[in-house]
């Protein structure tokens, strides 16, 4: 059952808690340039949509949405939102202790934007090493082009409604074509489809070169990593896709096994959240 937060009348929060099991999502996205043909706000509405849809599948309470997540690498286009680092650790935790000071002890990040990857990890991280009362984890739902479609080769189109044969033929042809799938890409535009048609102006998809450059290429190969950085220097036009008429249909997909992806991981957070709570319990004696 989805609860929003914000939709949720005082008297109503006790029950929402135990019907979520004491679990709080929320969703966390990032604004920035994905390509010309989508707004700079995606991350977030797919995290929103996302979230929403798993929370109807596995109950929980959904927060509202971390909106400025890490976008630093993309400083140079319009519409990029930053915070300042040490904000956006102080906001994360103060969104974490507003939740778990109702008595939430299970909060889940569901992720959308890969640059935020380091910081969800060295942000739970720093929760570790305060041994707080609740436990948090992040999610970054990702399903395959090349599993659905295997899938549907092997299985047929039975388990995917949404979809006509014609999608197949154009999921096949974006396998085929070997096509670059990142930020902004096959993905991104079909789940937006899917989620804001209004916003997505599949027309521009093409308006600016969106293939890998390969100057990065050198650096991973040598192990050098600061990822966000050599991402950005590796796909110059801060869109990492090529032009393909896709539709709401795939987007629909693609909504749909995300969010199963996340329902599941809410659901083994639930059964599993003891293991968290002793392991603290045995960290303690350390610490005191
Ligand atoms: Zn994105």
């Amino acid at each position: 059952m989805l609860m929003k937060w914000g939709d949720l009348r005082e008297e109503e929060f006790d029950a929402a808690i135990e019907k979520s099991d004491g679990l709080c999502i929320i969703p966390i996205g990032c604004y920035e340039m994905h390509g010309e043909h989508l707004p700079v706000r995606t991350d977030v509405f797919e995290a929103e949509a996302v979230a929403w849809a798993a929370a109807g599948i596995e109950s929980a309470v959904v927060f509202p949405a971390f909106e400025f997540g890490d976008s630093n690498a993309l400083v140079n286009r319009k519409g990029t939102i930053r915070l300042d680092p040490e904000v956006m650790m102080k906001v994360a935790e103060c969104y974490c202790t507003e939740i778990a000071r109702h008595g939430f002890d299970k909060i889940l990040f569901v992720n959308h934007h890969g640059g935020n990857l380091p910081f969800l990890d060295f942000f739970l991280n720093s929760l570790d090493y305060k041994q707080r009362d609740f436990t948090a984890l992040y999610t970054y739902p990702c399903p395959k082009f090349k599993d659905i479609y295997a899938d549907i080769e092997e299985n047929g189109l039975a388990a995917y409604p949404e979809l006509l044969p014609e999608d197949v033929e154009i999921i096949r042809g974006f396998l085929e074509g070997k096509q670059e799938d990142g930020h902004g890409g096959f993905m991104e535009t079909s789940l937006m489809l899917a989620i804001r048609p209004d916003l997505v102006r599949l027309d521009r998809m093409g308006a600016v070169d969106g293939k890998s450059n390969g100057v990065s290429y050198p650096l991973w190969d040598a192990d050098l990593n600061s990822f966000y950085s050599l991402w950005s220097l590796n796909f110059p036009n801060s869109f990492a896709g090529e032009p393909i008429a896709t539709n709401e249909r795939i987007g629909k997909v693609i909504l749909r096994l995300s969010a199963e992806s996340v329902a599941n991981a809410a659901r083994v957070f639930k059964e599993n959240n003891h293991l968290f709570r002793e392991r603290i319990e045995k960290k303690r004696k350390y610490y005191l």
